[in-house]
């Protein structure tokens, strides 16, 4: 014979995580335990694509930005965040590096 018990287990999420709580609480045996948090994805598009000189517009790719972070259902952290960039796996240092050189290379693209 079996013995059974229910139990409530409160889940604490970060304010950006679009995950609902009750998903979390779902998914919690299949993730050993630890809750994966993921913010909206930010999608960054540019109608105006690049403009070539002599010949037609050329359309830019869309790129998309995301983040996920695990944790205990008490909000304790577990591990390091992971950035995405357009699907690329980046760590946060990795990501300020690449926001630094990316504003380095805005500048020369601004004022060649
Ligand atoms: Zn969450």
């Amino acid at each position: 014979m079996s013995r059974t018990t229910t139990t409530t287990v409160s889940i604490t999420c970060p304010h950006w995580c679009r995950i609902e709580p009750q998903a979390h609480a779902d998914d919690l045996w299949n993730q050993g335990g630890v809750l994966v948090h993921h913010m909206p994805e930010i999608r960054i598009n540019d109608a105006g694509g690049f403009e070539q000189a002599g010949s037609d517009t050329l359309p830019a790719a869309e790129f998309s930005i995301g983040m996920t972070s695990l944790s205990t259902p008490g909000g304790r952290l577990q591990g390091s965040s992971v950035i995405y960039l357009d699907g690329h796996e980046v760590t946060v240092d990795q990501a300020e590096q690449i926001a630094a050189a990316l504003l380095e290379v805005i500048a020369l693209a601004k004022a060649p």
